[in-house]
């Protein structure tokens, strides 16, 4: 046994910086075990855009409200324990994230942008985060464990669980090419899922994972979930994930992802095959689109149509609109004076094409989406007629963010065996764990909120304190 602290984490992302650090505050000696090297070891957490917030509702909005937002946009999908530490928590979390000396702003007037991670991202295509709100976070976080005596072992990679009567006591890690032994009394998993692993995508989310673009930062490859599986537990919510609908283009094109998404022309208009049929409620999310294309035979085969009126008033949508964005960096946009001259040009069937809009715009003239088969929605996003020209299609591919399904966990982040009972000495938070989210319409309740509440919460359990009081 070469080393041995009170807790170590696998991860040194949002929720593991997060719960090292709240660990450490209680007096816990703690080791962060991070796989990237050097200072800006890439993760989700530092590429991401910074808003937090739970449910797309405001984090601050106080417990029963959070309860009603993850009730309704997961439609009670969510475990309610892990909905109910959500609420109770993550206002004391963010209010302890602001302690540490991470700044937070408003973003936008919206509910979900009330609190965003400060200098706020760029507007624009493509990703930057290089001094932006994520990245100076982790920094922030990073130099807070170092003070607290904490270690951040960079380009180390963990590799399996050490077990002894059925509890976890240290991790099997591997680093340049060497394994060695941790021992700990608590470990906490915080890879940040397995978006980033072709196989893992395969057995849980899509046929084709080579037909869905990685919009993310490709660390979560599913270490977490293989090691806890390996240790007995559970799983909860697979199969769905967090992401938006990107022009099929950002397979190829960097400029084109994580931005502009097309989820606000899909908001208004319509997704279609090359037969010209519609397959998905759009009205749901862009989130929902997203994942209903990722399960299809060939997530390929998708067309986000609309019109002028379309473009020019949603599309044209803060922060990030991808009227102009989409087609000043090089992305796909058919545009025709008639809907047979678009669908010629996109490769889309003429009769199926103009039969699905005729039939659009019936139903939304008079208010009757639900009569659509499939049907469309429209207490989220309204949809709007489709008959101004130019008539608008845009090739899109299925974007995914994060795994929503992974690890079972309780309200306190400790690991679950199928049955429910708890696997001793081993936690997870962030994106590693499921049963917050996803399900039938592919409800989103915020990654960063997430990660920072959880590992909040696991920081406390795993130092026996308690969450709320803090
Ligand atoms: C482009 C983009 C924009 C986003 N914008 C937002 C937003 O505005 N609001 C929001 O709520 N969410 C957003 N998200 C999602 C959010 O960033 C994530 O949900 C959150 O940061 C996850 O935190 P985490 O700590 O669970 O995982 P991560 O940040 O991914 O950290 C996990 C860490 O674990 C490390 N690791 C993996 N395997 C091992 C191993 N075996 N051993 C050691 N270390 C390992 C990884 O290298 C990584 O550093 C965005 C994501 C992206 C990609």
């Amino acid at each position: 046994m070469s080393e041995s602290a009170d807790i170590v984490i696998v991860g040194g992302g949002l929720a593991g910086l997060t719960a090292a650090n709240r660990a450490a505050e209680l007096g816990r000696s703690v080791i962060v075990l991070e796989a990237g090297e050097g200072e800006d070891y890439y993760c989700n957490s530092r590429i991401c855009m910074g808003f937090i917030n739970v449910a797309m509702g405001d984090i601050e909005a106080g417990p029963d409200s959070m309860r009603r937002s993850v009730d309704a946009v997961t439609r009670g999908f969510a475990k309610p324990e892990l909905r109910d530490a959500l609420a109770e928590n993550a206002q004391a979390a963010l209010r302890w994230l602001r302690r540490q000396g991470v700044t937070i702003i408003k973003g936008t007037w919206r509910p979900s942008n009330q609190a965003m991670l400060a200098p706020p991202s760029a507007i624009g295509a493509g990703l930057t985060w290089r001094g932006r709100g994520g990245d100076r976070m982790l920094r922030v976080l990073a130099v807070q464990l170092k003070a607290r005596g904490g270690a951040l072992r960079r380009g180390v990679r963990a590799r399996e669980l050490v077990m002894r009567d059925g509890a976890c006591v240290g991790v099997f890690v591997e680093s340049a090419g060497a394994r060695s032994e941790i021992a700990a009394r608590e470990v906490l998993i915080a890879d940040g899922g397995f978006q980033g692993d072709m196989e893992l995508l395969r057995q849980y989310v899509t046929p084709h994972p080579e037909r869905v673009l990685l919009r993310n930062a490709g660390t979560g490859r599913g270490d977490g979930l293989r090691m806890a599986l390996a240790a007995g537990a559970a799983t909860a919510g697979m199969g769905g994930f967090y992401g938006h609908v990107q022009s099929r283009d950002a397979l190829t094109n960097p400029k084109l992802w994580p931005y502009p998404t097309l989820d606000m022309p899909l908001s208004g208009g319509i997704v279609v095959d090359s037969r010209g049929q519609r397959f998905c409620d759009e009205g749901l999310s862009g989130v929902h689109v997203a994942n209903v294309m990722a399960k299809r035979d060939d997530p390929l085969d998708a067309f986000v149509v609309f019109d002028h009126a379309i473009w020019m008033q949603r599309a044209i949508e803060f922060p990030l609109p991808c009227n102009p964005l989409l087609v000043r960096h090089g992305g796909t946009l058919h545009a025709a004076r008639d809907i047979s001259a678009l669908a010629g040009m996109a490769g889309i069937d003429t009769a199926g094409l103009a039969t699905t809009i005729a039939a659009h715009n019936e139903a939304t003239a008079a208010g009757q989406g639900a009569s659509l088969s499939p049907p469309r929605s429209s207490h989220a996003w309204k949809p709007m007629l489709i008959r101004e020209p130019p008539f608008y299609a845009a090739p899109v591919v299925a974007g995914v963010t994060y795994t929503t399904g992974g690890i079972a966990i309780d309200g306190s982040a400790r690991v679950l065996r199928e049955g429910g009972s708890i696997i001793r000495g081993l936690y997870a938070a962030g994106s590693c764990t499921g049963g917050h989210e996803g399900g039938p319409v592919s409800g989103y309740t915020g990654g960063l909120g997430k990660a920072l509440t959880f590992g909040f919460i696991a920081g406390n359990a795993m130092a026996g304190a308690n969450a709320v009081a803090a």
